[in-house]
């Protein structure tokens, strides 16, 4: 299994919007192969969705997951739990997470080791700001990010980064396909050259990625596939991203 396609949720949803989302979603993708897409819906209804999309084998993983394994931490879901419930892969490091709920790259790492602990596939975000992107300064902090989570992480077994420009997320505005792919190859390049027991998947781009931008995105040689946020939301737009994406690869 190779995630290529995933959807993030992020706090949206309800069992109505499970139920309406897969009609949508199936009435409209042309593929019969569900193994590269995935969903991270609220972990509340990850239960519910898989019972939602049962007869079809489309990956479930959660937004997030504890660093630690079980504890006085109320109100926290780990990844021994979410991998009870079905799921094989989690959203970890998400810009959100470190912006709004002060994730540290020493926490990211923990929860990287939590999900190779549970065979749990992480997709790390990393990502630079505006700020940082006006002074140029992206390759260089996406490398701290990446050295930062990877280095205490030990032998992975499997990661995927998903490479976010924090502009870039629910804006609208998207990095000119070339720069994503640069950035896509020096992400391979660091990783393979200084984590070489880290198994690399794939390097996914997210940030406003829909229907119209698509092709222009998948077309690069280094861009892998996409991690989705609003435009996941519409079943059928995401059933027609995947379409493009399946397209793009015959
Ligand atoms: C995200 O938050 O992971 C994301 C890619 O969001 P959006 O597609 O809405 O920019």
């Amino acid at each position: 299994m190779s995630l290529r396609l995933v959807a993030n949720w992020k706090l949206n949803g309800s069992k109505e919007f499970n139920h309406h989302w897969a009609i949508e979603f199936f009435s409209n993708f042309h593929g019969n192969n569900f193994s590269s897409l995935g969903i991270a819906p609220a972990s509340l209804y990850i239960d519910h969705l898989k019972g939602v999309i049962a007869d079809h084998d489309i990956n479930i993983g959660s937004q997030n997951i504890d660093l630690e394994e079980t504890g006085a931490r109320t109100g926290e879901i780990s990844a021994s739990m979410i991998k009870d419930l079905g799921c094989v892969f989690s959203i970890i490091g998400h810009s959100e997470r470190r912006i709004l709920f002060q994730e540290t790259n020493q926490m990211i790492c923990k929860k990287l080791i939590q999900a190779e602990n549970n065979s749990i596939i992480p997709i790390l975000c990393i990502g630079e700001s505006a700020e940082e992107n006006q002074n140029n300064a992206t390759f260089e902090v996406l490398q701290q990010q990446i050295i930062g989570a990877l280095e205490n992480a030990g032998e992975l077994s499997s990661l995927i980064i998903a490479y976010e420009p924090v502009w870039a997320i629910g804006s609208g505005k998207t990095p000119n396909p070339e720069d994503v792919n640069s950035v896509h190859e020096m992400v391979k390049d660091v990783v393979q050259s200084r984590f070489p027991k880290i198994g690399l998947q794939s390097v996914l781009y997210g940030g406003s990625v829909n229907f119209k931008n698509a092709l222009s995105l998948f077309e690069q040689k280094n861009i892998d596939g996409a991690l989705i946020g609003g435009a996941s939301l519409d079943g059928k737009e995401f059933a027609s991203i995947a379409n493009v994406f399946n397209e793009s690869r015959i």
